[in-house]
């Protein structure tokens, strides 16, 4: 089953590198015959993104620092211009001061806590509002969601309260933009080593204990999350909006440690 994406066109928004979730999407999509567009965040980044780019067909590269309004709506901007409308939007965005990803939720500062819901919610909403006038035809729009939104995941603190503002973000951005045919999603990814989760405190142990204590015994890959970004991006998905998806191989049923799981 090939071409699901034959004709559709999309921006990529949070590819750093070859260990991002954006790009285990990017790449199915690819597979599946999508046009891909992609934003970074600066310089030294599109030294990284260019190449990628490349190996899955796409030379539509545009700067864009999601806190930035000018450079969303410029980014939006230059896609109507070259394409004249958009499909589907990949939001892998998120971002905190990793001082505050370690210790106490308690301590976060009031200038981390605005930067954090800025980057990684408002974000969305922001490049939504954008994206919007160019789905004439409809379109799919996915973020990027963690387990710690729901529960408690010691060191992720304002990132947990970040994540929860972003699914119910995604709950009134489906229901707004439903009646245009724009449908609007999350994947709640199990732990993955990436950049971003580097700055995580003890990234290590979050990652072990997912291993040994998810029903399928093991972490995902980008690869699985591509697999469920190409079903919501894709016609797979047309009844589908307004969701938060696990793709953290069961993590989210399991109440607590499995018999089995060695002390780590
Ligand atoms: P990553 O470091 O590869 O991607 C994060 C991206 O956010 C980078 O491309 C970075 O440039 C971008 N970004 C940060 N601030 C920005 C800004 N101001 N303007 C524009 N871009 C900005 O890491 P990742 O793990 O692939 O993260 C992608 C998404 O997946 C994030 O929302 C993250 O919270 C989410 N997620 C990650 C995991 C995990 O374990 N890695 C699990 C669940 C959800």
């Amino acid at each position: 089953m090939n071409g699901l994406m034959e004709g559709k066109k999309g921006l990529i928004m949070g590819l750093a590198n070859d260990k991002s979730l954006a790009w285990g999407i990017a790449k199915k999509l690819a597979e599946h015959g999508a046009d891909l567009a992609f934003s970074y965040q600066g310089e030294v980044l599109k030294k990284r993104v260019e190449p990628l780019a490349a190996q899955v067909g796409s030379d539509f590269l545009v700067e864009c620092d999601v806190s930035d309004m000018e450079a969303m709506d410029a980014t939006f901007a230059t896609i109507e211009e070259r394409w004249g409308k958009l499909d589907f939007l990949v939001h892998a965005i998120g971002f905190s001061d990793k001082n505050e990803l370690r210790g106490k939720y308690v301590d976060t500062s009031l200038d981390n806590f605005l930067m954090t819901m800025n980057i990684s919610v408002y974000s969305l909403v922001a490049a939504a509002k954008r994206a919007r006038p160019l789905m004439k035809d409809g379109g799919s729009i996915v973020t990027l969601t963690y387990y710690g939104a729901e529960k408690v995941v010691p060191h992720y603190n304002v990132m947990g309260v970040a994540k929860a503002a972003l699914e119910t973000s995604v709950q009134y951005l489906a229901n707004d933009m439903g009646p245009e045919g724009i449908r609007v999603n999350a994947i709640s990814a199990g732990p993955i080593k990436t950049l971003a989760a580097s700055g995580i405190g003890d990234f290590r142990y979050i990652l072990k204990w997912n291993e040994l204590n998810s029903p399928l015994r093991r972490n995902v890959t980008i690869e699985d999350v591509g697999g469920a970004g190409l079903y919501f991006l894709s016609d797979l998905s047309s009844g589908v909006t307004g969701e938060t998806h696990h793709v953290d191989a069961g993590y989210h049923v399991v109440g607590m440690k499995q018999e089995d799981a060695p002390d780590i």
